[in-house]
């Protein structure tokens, strides 16, 4: 995508590109067809409708986490809808019945309430519970659902064989960006303390946080271990529900030079948040890539690139510019598709970023603005 065909284009802005999201969607299907496992979608990573056809000529549905998510799914997406919630609530846990073909149990306890009720509902829908491994590979604890006290999933310790009959599958979800390396630790992990009980399943689900359509990923790796493991296990199901793998890398968000001021060092202030619209570069932490920019220093003119809020700490980094920046001047985020627009706020009252789709005959369709009235609603 050339900077000028973005030229004009109202800012902030995620941009979305089409050929990019296929090229993922044919390395996940490339996954599926040689190791005959089943890929969804994670909406809590990468929810973009307008995109939802697309995917769905690849991968076979949505994991939801709880009833919005699962309802977007069911309504937008259709095949399979995985539903996890660290805890259904009585008065949804009909309407996520009636709308999913999988749920997923957090806990024994949540299992023994609701495990016979939903196919009272369903008749159809599969059950399953999901199972802590207790296998830690995560970059950051906050991203570690196997860190010490965690809430997210049964450990052998907790689990209860005789609730065995309800259930039709397992599910784990331990990795954070991670390599098959650390997939095979885990899944090591998970068939010494659950690999007995697998007898009686249809499937296994792997979670998400496989980086696979990151440049490096031993995709071949990933596909022997799936088909090793299924070969182990009486050819037992796989599912793997990645979000980031989906959107990595499949876009944009454009941004514009409010102004510059100088205190110790050059600093741009845009029409733009890390807190309110880039929220992992802060949380992860990370770098987000600055189109045709590079570490301070590595050209002549570094600028601090911050935020249009009241927060001391809204900075996206420190960036070098061949040439002066100016005010009206645009910088454009790379690689700000998932976890940005299904967790971004109106901290501030700043403005939404809009949506915007490049199609693959490269033609621009914006899929939605946001304004005053987007922010007034969440508070009245
Ligand atoms: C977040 C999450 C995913 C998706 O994780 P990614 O890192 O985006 O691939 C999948 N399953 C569960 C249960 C999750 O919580």
């Amino acid at each position: 995508m050339e900077l000028s065909d973005i030229d004009g284009i109202a800012t902030p802005c995620y941009v979305c590109e089409e050929s990019l999201l296929e090229r993922n969607l044919k390395i996940l299907d490339r996954v599926q067809k040689e190791s005959g496992a089943k890929i969804i979608v994670a909406l809590k990573g990468f929810a973009l409708p307008a995109v939802f056809p697309l995917i769905r000529k690849y991968l076979h549905g949505c994991a939801a986490s709880g009833l919005h998510e699962a309802m977007l799914a069911d309504e937008e997406m259709g095949g399979e809808v995985h539903t996890y919630s660290p805890a259904f609530k009585e008065k949804e846990i009909d309407a996520i019945a009636a709308i999913s073909s999988h749920i997923v149990f957090n806990s024994p306890a949540q299992l023994q309430r609701y495990g016979l009720h939903v196919k009272t509902v369903n008749p159809n829908i599969s059950v399953s519970l999901r199972i802590n491994p207790e296998c830690s590979t995560s970059p950051t604890d906050l991203y570690n659902p196997c860190a010490a006290f965690s809430r997210l999933g049964t450990t052998i310790k907790q689990f209860d064989p005789t609730l065995l009959h309800h259930l039709d599958g397992l599910n784990f979800h331990a990795l954070c960006e991670a390599d098959v390396q650390a997939l095979e630790r885990v899944l090591e992990a998970f068939e010494e303390k659950f690999g007995s009980f697998l007898d009686s399943m249809k499937y296994v689900n792997f979670g998400g946080g496989h980086h696979i359509t990151k440049k490096g990923y031993d995709i071949d790796r990933l596909i022997h271990v799936i088909n090793d493991f299924k070969s182990r296990h009486h050819n037992i199901e796989v599912y793997l529900e990645p979000g980031e793998a989906v959107g990595w890398q499949t876009g944009f968000l454009v941004t514009t030079v409010l102004d510059i001021v100088d205190n110790g060092m050059k600093i741009a202030i845009l029409d733009s948040s890390a807190e309110a619209h880039m929220p992992d570069t802060l949380i992860m932490p990370y770098r987000a890539d600055v189109r045709g920019a590079a570490l301070p220093g590595e050209k002549p003119y570094t600028y601090r690139l911050a935020g249009n809020t009241c927060l001391a700490g809204d900075i996206m980094g420190d960036y070098a510019f061949d040439t002066p920046l100016h005010r009206g001047d645009t910088i454009i985020f790379e690689d700000q598709i998932h976890y940005t627009f299904v967790k971004n706020t109106t901290f501030n009252g700043i403005q939404l970023p809009s949506i915007a789709l490049i199609d693959r005959n490269k033609k621009l369709h914006i899929i939605k603005n946001f304004g005053y009235q987007n922010y007034k609603n969440r508070l009245s």
